[in-house]
């Protein structure tokens, strides 16, 4: 008598979330831009709308 066992192979889907936050990472280490005023050692901070110079506070909208 042979049974058949049908095993239920619980596949846990894992997405790889470290992968969209490898592009988010990117996404925002190349938004930033450098202040025009203080130079390129001195990068704007990213807002939501806006981004801004913590030396000289220059801000620049994102359209
Ligand atoms: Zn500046």
């Amino acid at each position: 008598m042979a049974e058949e066992k049908k095993k239920e192979s619980k596949k846990t889907k894992r997405i790889k979330k470290s992968a969209f936050y490898k592009v988010e990472e990117d996404k925002i280490v190349r938004d930033h831009k450098c202040c025009p005023k203080c130079g390129s050692g001195v990068f704007l901070a990213s807002h939501k709308d806006r981004y801004t110079c913590g030396k000289c506070q220059y801000t620049e909208w994102k359209k």
